[in-house]
């Protein structure tokens, strides 16, 4: 006999209809006898609905008040859900996040978890219940309601799982598992068996969507195995651990994750004085913010450009900023391009290959696709396009790194 905790988003509760269908889910696997508690998200658009109230009242809520607010919209399907297991026979009791006591820091709408008391939790599978609780939400040392940042019910699974040292965290949503890359990019993709947590962190932060990044950091951290399945199709899903089997089938690269969401900047002609980086980039970060990809060219005439990306929200802030660094130090230009996109490739099999950034730029280069940019880390090779070639560039790379599924019979 297991002890599961399994985690049902937003879309699979988002009807009454649906409630109904992962009770039945729910009591299927109650009756294989595993030891089960259940970690809900709102119904789907409700969390968007609550903060859309919040904004007709003002601009810019108070952070404690909006958090008592949003944490609603997960109680409501936690008791429908525990109702409905009832309804079936099955012995089932709904908590939220303050009636566990699951401790989190002060820090509203994007609390960290601190502790949770397994306690009642454990008591109630002693007596075979199965144990519902509200995802996304806590409650800090002042009795006050807390939520841990959009998509957090994820990471309420996950630590639950950790506290209560269950045998795996599963997170059922509306896709199957996780994928290669994006199906509707590459019709190919395939369902990954297995993926570990460091590239699984990768492809959160490189733009997969299907977990949020807190939570996957989470499951890295205390080891939680955690499995990702689809909540209304049978199937195994993909299993997120952090074993690295060093088999001769292990693809080199894992996976191919890409996003939008940046924007380019270039000061040109920069006197190449030491501390010039920072004199450029301190007054980015001291406005707040983030910058991901550098580079700076190699001098010439002893001035150099400099060039770096942004998220495209803090496109123009970043921009004017960067116009006064450039008057400051007497630069001679500055430019920026928010068309451009970012291509990864992701996988722990390239730390035991050579050539694996080669054989990307060339699968580029066939495509007669510009690299602007370059960076990698020990697990990922990530490369800044034009916009407009982002498609072409992730289905040749998925077809160069061999992760296309075979062509079915008759295909
Ligand atoms: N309901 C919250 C949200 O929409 C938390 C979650 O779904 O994980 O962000
Ligand atoms: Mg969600």
């Amino acid at each position: 006999m297991a002890l599961i905790v399994q985690k049902f988003g937003g879309t699979s509760v988002g009807s009454i209809e649906r409630i109904e269908q992962v009770a039945e889910k729910v009591k299927k696997h109650r009756e294989a006898g595993d030891d089960l508690v259940v970690v809900l998200s709102a119904m789907s658009g409700e969390t968007n609905r609550l903060i859309d109230l919040a904004k007709q009242i003002t601009d810019q809520p108070v952070p404690r008040e909006l958090d008592v607010i949003v944490s609603t919209g997960e109680q409501v399907t936690i008791a429908l859900l525990t109702m409905a297991l009832i309804k079936r026979g099955v012995p089932a009791v709904s908590y939220t996040g303050n009636q566990v006591r699951i401790l989190t820091d002060s820090a509203h709408n994007k609390a960290r978890i601190l502790q949770i008391d397994d306690q009642k939790i454990r008591a109630d599978l002693k007596e075979g219940r199965v144990v519902v609780v509200a995802g996304f939400q806590g409650v800090d040392e002042h009795g006050s309601i807390t939520t841990l940042g959009r998509g957090g019910s994820d990471t309420t699974g996950v630590a639950l799982a950790a506290a209560l040292k269950a045998d795996e965290c599963q997170i059922y949503t509306d896709v199957d598992g996780v994928y290669t890359t994006d199906p509707r990019v590459v019709p190919q993709a395939r369902r990954l068996e297995k993926i570990t947590f460091e590239e699984m962190l990768e492809m959160a932060s490189l733009g997969s969507k299907v977990l949020q990044i807190r939570s996957v950091e989470f499951a890295g951290k205390y080891n939680v195995p955690l499995r990702v399945l689809h909540s209304f199709k049978e199937g195994p899903g993909t299993l997120i651990t952090i074993d690295e089997e060093e088999s001769m089938e292990q693809p080199i690269i894992s996976g191919i994750a890409f996003n939008r969401d940046e924007a380019k900047l270039t000061i040109r002609g920069v006197p190449d004085t030491p501390g010039v980086a920072f004199k450029i980039l301190g007054p980015i970060s001291a406005s707040n913010i983030e910058v991901d990809m550098i580079v700076q060219n190699v001098s010439h005439d002893n001035t150099t450009d400099f060039t770096f990306t942004v998220h495209r929200n803090e496109y123009e802030k970043a921009h004017s900023v960067l116009e006064n660094t450039a008057r400051e130090i007497g630069a001679r230009e500055v430019v920026g391009d928010t068309k451009i996109a970012k291509v990864s490739i992701v996988g722990v099999g390239m730390r035991s290959h050579a050539g694996v950034a080669s054989r990307m730029f060339e699968a580029l280069a066939k495509e007669s696709i510009n690299i602007q940019m370059i960076s990698t880390s020990e697990i990922k090779v990530s490369v800044v396009i034009e916009e407009k070639y982002l498609e072409l560039a992730v289905r040749a790379l998925h077809t160069a790194f061999e992760l296309d599924a075979p062509a079915r019979q008759g295909e």
